[in-house]
């Protein structure tokens, strides 16, 4: 509980309208895109660094949680305020302060939705390529935060290598101005690269330089149907072993085709046991063409039973739905997912998807696969209702031996959306004790009261046992 003077302070930095603390307006503010939910004590929408650092400079002085939050489409539980504390909610902060044609270089506010800075700069002719799903909601800070992909960081790589640099408020006010608008530098520390991924536990991003890309002129799209998985799987290193780098290659198994088709009203082949989305872009047509054919007759030799390539813009807008929309299309299907974000090196890929079969039939879950295949991200999904007894604890031991198998094959626990509260307990196992305490090094070192984000990334508990029942649920903390 804070004080009313505390929240007094609060009105006085950021105006009275943007300071809430009625019981449906903090409930509002207690979600992310998991199952879990708690309330902080206040939500708080600051308009400028300068009113972050005011309210960071409070939260300082009176050991108050702080969670940045920005769209808050997370899927690791990212922004929920599991300490309570203030909730600072970065979505007002949503100006493209300047798009720099002559650098290929964009300065915007961490609250701009990733969609409208893309459409802002292709009207100039540039391209920022990070792209997740989400990307009609979430913020280019949330995408720093988590270091976000999406379906062409295959080709373009992920959030990190777009940043040049940024503007963080630290937990004791200071800000920090690092990186610039340069392509190169090497002068001391990366300090950018920190704070990129570190999930608002190091200090709240206010504003980002972006470097951009010109726009391919030309963009092609293939889709391939499978009767088996593990062959759509072989495919993918099948593909990259051939020398095509594909702008995206996307996996969708026959769940996920059937809930797209239906949720979209499409015209996919419903016994398809798999999917890929081939694409390629470039400026050179025949050239783009070309690799899009020769992408066809790989997956081909590999069992492809249909390949169709989209003819017009529309068809490639319907395949992009598809994939896009299959959140909200999977969430039809059953009362509860627990989605993952394991990554292994493209090329096992076929043994990953093998082991997910595999632990699908140990612990009695149809476990769905999609994801972004040619870069090893793969979103395996548990589908389940939490309403029946004992099940939480199954798919517990389930998400726990998908966790094992994606280290055990020399990958790792998140691809994209980060840590958060949900794998925490398996930080160790999957970045050794020495990893581990520099992060916590760093940690101390940049937030010595521990008020950024307490609770996320570093491991909570003496046992893994419990890593998801112990969460604060929906429906836990809900106002009487
Ligand atoms: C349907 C769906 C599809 C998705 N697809 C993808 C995908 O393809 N690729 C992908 O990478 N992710 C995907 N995600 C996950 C999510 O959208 C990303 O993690 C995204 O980057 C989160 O952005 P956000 O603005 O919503 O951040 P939030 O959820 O608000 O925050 C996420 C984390 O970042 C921190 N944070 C947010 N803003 C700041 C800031 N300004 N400064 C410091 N810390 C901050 C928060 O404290 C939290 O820890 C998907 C989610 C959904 C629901």
């Amino acid at each position: 509980m804070l004080s009313e003077k505390t929240i007094e302070e609060l009105r006085g930095i950021v105006g009275g309208e943007h300071v809430h603390i009625g019981p449906a307006e903090l409930v509002a503010y207690s979600y992310d895109a998991t199952f879990q939910q708690h309330r902080p004590d206040v939500a708080v929408s600051p308009a400028c660094t300068e009113e972050v650092v005011e309210v960071m400079k409070l939260a300082y002085r009176e050991v108050i949680p702080v969670v940045a939050r920005g769209a808050s489409t997370g899927l690791a539980g990212g922004t929920i305020p599991v300490s309570g504390g203030i909730l600072l909610n970065l979505a007002r902060m949503n100006k493209v302060i300047e798009i720099d044609k002559d650098n290929a270089m964009a300065v915007v506010q961490a609250g701009v939705v990733t969609a409208q800075l893309q459409k802002e700069v292709e009207k100039v002719g540039l391209f920022y390529p990070p792209d997740p799903a989400s990307l009609n909601q979430c913020t280019i800070g949330g995408n720093v935060a988590c270091n976000a992909g999406g379906p062409r960081c295959l080709k373009y790589g992920v959030t990190r290598h777009y940043v040049l640099g940024l503007t963080v408020v630290l937990a004791d006010g200071r800000v920090l101005r690092c990186g610039g608008k340069l392509m190169k530098n090497s002068t001391g520390y990366q300090l950018p690269q920190l704070f990129i991924g570190s999930e608002g536990t190091l200090g709240v991003v206010t504003e980002v330089i972006l470097r951009l890309l010109p726009l391919p002129r030309v963009r092609s799209t293939a889709t391939a149907f499978f009767s088996k998985l593990e062959d759509a799987s072989r495919s993918v290193a099948a593909i990259i072993a051939s020398g095509i780098l594909p702008a995206t290659l996307e996996l969708m198994d026959n769940v996920c085709i059937n809930a797209s088709a239906d949720y979209l009203s499409l015209d996919l082949p419903r016994d398809a046991q798999a999917m890929l989305i081939l694409e390629q872009d470039g400026n050179d047509e025949a050239a783009v063409r070309k690799e899009v054919e020769r992408m066809a007759e790989v997956v081909k030799a590999q069992g492809a039973f249909l390949v169709k390539v989209a003819a017009t813009s529309k068809e490639r807008d319907d395949l992009w739905k598809a994939r896009r929309g299959l959140g909200p299309a999977l969430g039809r299907l059953s009362p509860n997912r627990f989605a993952e974000d394991i990554t292994v090196a493209p090329g096992r890929i076929p043994e990953m998807v093998h082991r997910l079969l595999e632990i699908g039939k140990e612990f009695g879950f149809q476990i769905l696969v999609f994801g972004h295949a040619g870069d090893g991200n793969l979103h395996p999904s548990i589908l389940f209702d939490n309403t029946k007894p004992g099940v939480m604890e199954q798919v517990e031991k389930a998400a726990e031996a998908i966790f094992d198998a994606a280290l055990e094959l020399g990958g790792t626990l998140s691809g994209e959306h980060g840590i958060g509260t949900l794998k925490r307990e398996f930080m160790e196992d999957a970045l050794g004790p020495v990893a581990l305490s520099v992060m916590k090094d760093i940690k101390k070192a940049l937030d010595p009261k521990g008020i950024l984000n307490p609770q996320k990334v570093f491991p909570q508990r003496a046992s893994r046992k419990g890593f998801i029942m112990a969460l604060p649920t929906l429906g836990n903390d809900l106002p009487g």
